[in-house]
C-alpha cells in the first residue's frame, strides 16, 4: 500500500467511525481513532457475563451488501471475518388476544400467513411490498447514496421528479392502511417502520421501506451477534495499520481560520490533516466546536429547536431454560397500540407497552449455553428532552415489572420470571452518558421531511475545511447500514477534496 502523507483523526469508534477508518486506510491514509469508552462500537456493543453474551442495542441485520461492501473496498473477503445465517421466518408476532403469526421472506410462506388473516389483505400487503420496493429503488439511487452540498443538488428537475414519485407526504400509518385493513398487519408494519425512532402516526411513509426491504431481501443473523461486525472492522483496522485509542475523551475540535487542525483530548493536543467526527452531530456541534462561526446554521438555539427521535429501555435477561416458542426476532403487540405509541412521543411511558424481543440464543450457541437463552426486551420510551421521567431506581423497577408482566402474557413464557439468572438494563440516561447521544435518544435527529436529505446535516462541513461528520444524525440517517453509507459518502468527499479516485 502507498502511504499518503495525510493523517486522519476520527472522534468516536461507533460503526460510522470504524467503517470510515477502514475505507481510508485502504486508500493509504494514516488513521487514528479516539473513543471515550473502553470498548469500540459505540451503540453497537455487548454485555458479556456468566456465559451470556447480549448485543447491547442493534440486532436486526438487513441489506448485507452494504456491510460486505466495506470489506470489498479494501480487498478483503467478508467470509474470513463473518458468518451469516439467513433467517426464516424473519419475525414472529404475538398479539394481546393470544393470536400469533410468523412472517417469512419466502413468498409462499408469507402468502400463507397473509391469507390466514384475509385474502383481501394478502393482496393489499403484496401490493404494498411492490409499491414500497419501487420507492426504495428510487430512494437508494437518488437520495441515500449521494451527498447534497448545495440546494441545487437537491432541488433540480431530476430529484424533484423522483421525490414526487416517492410521495412521502402521508404518514406511515395512513399509507399502510390504504393497503391493509387488519390492525394486526398494520401494527406489524408500523412497528418496523419505527426503527428510525419516529411515530408511525407522524412520520413520512418512506420508512415503510424497512419492513418491505426485510421481506424482499430477507434478514440475517451474524454468528456472535451484531458485535461480531464491530470486531471484524476492528481487526481490519489493526491489520491495515490504523490506531485505535479507547478511554480517550475528546474535548474540542481545533479550528483555525475556518480549517480543522486537530483535536484536544483530556490529556493532549493531536494535530491532523482531516478530522472526522463520529460523535452524535448535535452533541458534537454544541460541545466540541467552541466558536460560533464554525457552527454555521447549527447554533445552540437551532440544535435545541430541532426534532429528535425517541429512546429505548432495554431489559437483558439471562434465562436458565430454553424457550422454543421464541424466534430470534419477536414482537408482542399490546392493547391500545396507537395510544401507547403516541404516549412515547408526548413524553410518557407506555402503560401497555408493545415489545420487540430479541433471542439470538435460539440459533446461536455462542450467545448462551445450549440449555439457556439470552433475551433482550426492547421498549420505545421518551427521550430525555421531555424532562419528565427520572429513570431512578423506582421508575426502573416499576417499568421492569411491567415488561416482565407483558412477556408473561405470551403463551409458553408464563414462567419466565422464575428462570431469570442474570438481569441488566439500559435506560435513556445510559445513551446520553455512554455515547454522548444528544437528549439520550436512541437514533439521533428525527427523520422529518425538514430534517432529511439536503435538510439533514451533511457529511462534509460547509463551514470548516477538512471537517467531516459520520453517524446517525447526519445524512442519510440512522441504522447500522445507513450509517455505513454515511461513512462511504464522507470518504468519497475526502477523496474528492484530495483528488483521489473513489474506487
Ligand atoms: C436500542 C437500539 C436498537 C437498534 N437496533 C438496530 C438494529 O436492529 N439494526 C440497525 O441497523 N440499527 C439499529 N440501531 C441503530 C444503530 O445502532 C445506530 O444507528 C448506529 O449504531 C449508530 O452508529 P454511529 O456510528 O452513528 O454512532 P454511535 O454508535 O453513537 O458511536 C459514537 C461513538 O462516539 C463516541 N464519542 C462520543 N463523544 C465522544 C467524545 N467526546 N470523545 C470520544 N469519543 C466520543 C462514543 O463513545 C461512541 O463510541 C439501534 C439503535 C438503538 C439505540
Amino acid at each position: 500500500m502507498v502511504w499518503l502523507d495525510k493523517k486522519v483523526l476520527i472522534i468516536g469508534a461507533g460503526v460510522g467511525g470504524l467503517a470510515a477508518a477502514v475505507r481510508l486506510l485502504g486508500k493509504g491514509y494514516k488513521v487514528e481513532i479516539y473513543d471515550k469508552e473502553k470498548s469500540v462500537g459505540g451503540k453497537v456493543n455487548f454485555i458479556e457475563e456468566n456465559g451470556f453474551r447480549f448485543d447491547l442495542t442493534a440486532s436486526i441485520f438487513m441489506t448485507p451488501d452494504i456491510y460486505k461492501d466495506v470489506f470489498k473496498y479494501v480487498g478483503k473477503d467478508y467470509k474470513n471475518y463473518l458468518k451469516l445465517e439467513k433467517l426464516d421466518p424473519i419475525y414472529r408476532a404475538y398479539y394481546a388476544d393470544g393470536s400469533q403469526y410468523d412472517f417469512s421472506s419466502d413468498l409462499v410462506k408469507l402468502t400463507k400467513t397473509l391469507e390466514s388473516i384475509s385474502k383481501e389483505d394478502s393482496i393489499g400487503y403484496l401490493k404494498l411490498l411492490s409499491d414500497v420496493y419501487e420507492k426504495y429503488l428510487i430512494a437508494d439511487e437518488f437520495f441515500l447514496q449521494k451527498t447534497f452540498d448545495n440546494v441545487t443538488e437537491f432541488i433540480n428537475p431530476v430529484t424533484v421528479s423522483q421525490a414526487l414519485k416517492i410521495k412521502t407526504l402521508s404518514n406511515t400509518y395512513d399509507f399502510i392502511s390504504r393497503y391493509v385493513k387488519s390492525e394486526k398487519l398494520r401494527q406489524y408494519l408500523c412497528f418496523q417502520s419505527m426503527y428510525v425512532g419516529s411515530s408511525p402516526y407522524d412520520s413520512p411513509n418512506i420508512y415503510t421501506l424497512i419492513p418491505a426491504v426485510s421481506h424482499i431481501y430477507g434478514l440475517w443473523h451474524l454468528k456472535g451477534g451484531m458485535y461480531s461486525y464491530i470486531e471484524a472492522l476492528e481487526k481490519i483496522i489493526i491489520e491495515l495499520g490504523g490506531s485505535i485509542n479507547t478511554n480517550v475523551n475528546v474535548e474540542e475540535i481545533l479550528i483555525s481560520q475556518e480549517k480543522a487542525m486537530g483535536i484536544r483530548t483530556s490529556s493532549e493536543t493531536k494535530l491532523g490533516d482531516i478530522i472526522i467526527c463520529n460523535a452524535d452531530f448535535p452533541y458534537a456541534v454544541k460541545e466540541l466546536i467552541k466558536d460560533e462561526k464554525p457552527k454555521g446554521i447549527y447554533t445552540d438555539e437551532k440544535i435545541s429547536s430541532m426534532k429528535y427521535t425517541c429512546s429505548n429501555f432495554i431489559l437483558y435477561l439471562g434465562l436458565k431454560k430454553k424457550y422454543d416458542q421464541l424466534l430470534v426476532h419477536n414482537f408482542y403487540f399490546g392493547d391500545e397500540f396507537k395510544k401507547n405509541i403516541e404516549a412515547i412521543f408526548k413524553g410518557f411511558l407506555p402503560e401497555k407497552p408493545s415489545l420487540y424481543i430479541y433471542c439470538p440464543s435460539r440459533i446461536d450457541k455462542s450467545m448462551a449455553d445450549r440449555s439457556k437463552e439470552c433475551l433482550n426486551a426492547v421498549v420505545r420510551v421518551p427521550n430525555l428532552l421531555f424532562n419528565n421521567i427520572k429513570w431512578d431506581v423506582n421508575t426502573i423497577n416499576l417499568f421492569r415489572n411491567k415488561i416482565i408482566q407483558t412477556i408473561k402474557k405470551i403463551k409458553g413464557l408464563e414462567d419466565i420470571e422464575k428462570n431469570i439468572i442474570l438481569e441488566k438494563y439500559l435506560t435513556p440516561k445510559d445513551f446520553e452518558k455512554l455515547f454522548n447521544s444528544y437528549g439520550g435518544t436512541a437514533y439521533g435527529l428525527s427523520h422529518t421531511l425538514t430534517q432529511t436529505n439536503y435538510f439533514r446535516p451533511q457529511v462534509k462541513s460547509p463551514t470548516v475545511e477538512n471537517l467531516f461528520f459520520v453517524g446517525s444524525s447526519v445524512h442519510p440517517g440512522t441504522g447500522v447500514s445507513i450509517v455505513l453509507l454515511s461513512s462511504k459518502l464522507a470518504v468519497e468527499e475526502i477523496l474528492k477534496d484530495n483528488k483521489i479516485g473513489k474506487n
